[in-house]
């Protein structure tokens, strides 16, 4: 049976290559030293990817634990935490970091928008005494991506320990780690780098070291103890058994994105088309601004439902998108165009099953969608 074509901002398409890669033969991971050089390698090239000398671990499970694990690590009970939240992903941050303990201030912003250095900066100068600030690279069910380069630099200013959440980001939008002075930033297998849900990746700066090596009440936590991690290489130990073969797909999955000449122009350009095609059929996006290279999200129109879209989409054409969940349920559709998905023919295909599926609900359409996607792409 053939499945549909999963047009979601997360899983996507898993290449044949990649899958190939997860049959392979396994060793015992343990003890088999060259497996640790494997891991080391993996993470070599991952911090390529993520333009990083810091260190770069893969934990056994997905994106949530690498947030989870960043907040588990870095925060101790009664710690001031600012939580910068434009979003849903945004918001549930803070609640993470108060699982830990941590006092928690929200700056809170436009939800429909990118967040505001400026304003940041004005509330800034009042408050900063936090210990570590939350950021959300991009807020997948809206679509908005933040500005995160001019954030880091402007917290790290006032000496706040960044971490970011840069799951639906990484390999679809630009990111220096180093330049932008980010201390934590996190990704997840199954989004832009298209290898299958069950791992996260993340880096960890110097800085961010010295805060969970130095801290007093001890971690609460096994499996989100990134200091358990310390000198793994050197020790040849890992904490716990590491799932060798879903490693094995992300390797080759980093290293399909490593070869490809300039994978962020390809999310750019396609992703420009893709809102360009929308709004000029007469559609609305949710977002104001800081639209996503990753996802695009539509406002639902009026008179027809999310279920009906879904349904449709995938009964008659195989191909499935989502909507989102929170405030913005069977308020929004989202498209995703994250990595293996980010490819012409593939859009093409769902505007013109969107085209269709919408007509057949009663939406007037100003133009049909996969020929303005075109026309957008020639420019
Ligand atoms: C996908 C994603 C995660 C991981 O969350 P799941 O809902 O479990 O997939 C974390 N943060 C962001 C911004 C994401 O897009």
């Amino acid at each position: 049976m053939k499945g549909p074509l999963i047009m979601t901002p997360g899983p996507t398409y898993v290449d044949e290559e990649v899958r190939a890669a997860l049959a392979k033969p396994i060793t015992n991971p343990d003890i088999d030293s060259d497996f640790y050089e494997y891991y080391q390698n993996t993470c070599s090239k991952l911090q390529k990817l993520m333009n990083t000398e810091n260190q770069v671990l893969i934990l056994s499970g997905e994106g949530i634990l690498g947030l989870e694990a960043a907040c588990a690590s870095l925060i101790e009970p009664g710690d001031k935490v600012l939580c910068i939240d434009n979003g849903i992903f945004g918001n549930g941050f803070g609640d993470f970091a108060k699982i830990y303990g941590a006092e928690v201030s929200y700056f809170k912003a436009d939800y429909r928008k990118a967040i505001n250095l400026q304003e940041l900066e004005e509330f800034l100068e009042n408050n900063h005494d936090f210990k570590v600030a939350t950021l959300v690279h991009c807020e997948t069910p809206s679509g908005i991506t933040n500005p995160v380069d001019k954030l880091c630099l402007l917290l790290k200013k006032h000496r706040i320990i960044t971490v970011v959440d840069s799951v639906s980001a990484i390999g679809g939008e630009r990111l220096e780690t180093d330049k932008w002075g980010m201390d934590i930033v996190l990704g997840g297998s199954q989004k832009c780098l298209s290898a299958p849900p069950g791992l996260t990746f993340l880096s960890i700066s110097q800085a961010a070291w010295e805060v969970i090596l130095n801290r007093k009440a001890p971690i609460a936590s096994f499996y989100c103890n990134l200091a358990n991690w310390k000198d793994w290489y050197e020790k040849q130990w890992f904490p716990y058994t590491q799932p060798i073969s879903d490693i094995y797909g992300l390797r080759v999955a980093v290293e399909r994105w490593l070869e490809e000449n300039n994978p962020i122009d390809r999310h750019a350009k396609l992703a420009n088309a893709v809102r360009e095609s929308l709004v000029s059929g007469g559609l609305e996006l949710y977002p104001l601004d800081g639209f996503s290279n990753t996802v695009t999200t539509i406002n639902i129109p009026k008179g027809v439902s999310y279920q009906d879209i879904y349904d449709q989409m995938l009964k008659d054409h195989n191909i499935m998108i989502t909507g989102a969940f929170g405030f913005l349920k069977d308020k929004v559709i989202r498209i995703g165009h994250m990595g293996e998905n980010c490819h012409e023919e593939k859009l093409y295909l769902t505007l013109k099953a969107l085209d269709l599926t919408l007509r057949s609900l009663g939406v007037e359409l100003k133009g049909e969608l996969d020929k303005l996607f075109i026309s957008a792409i020639k420019g």
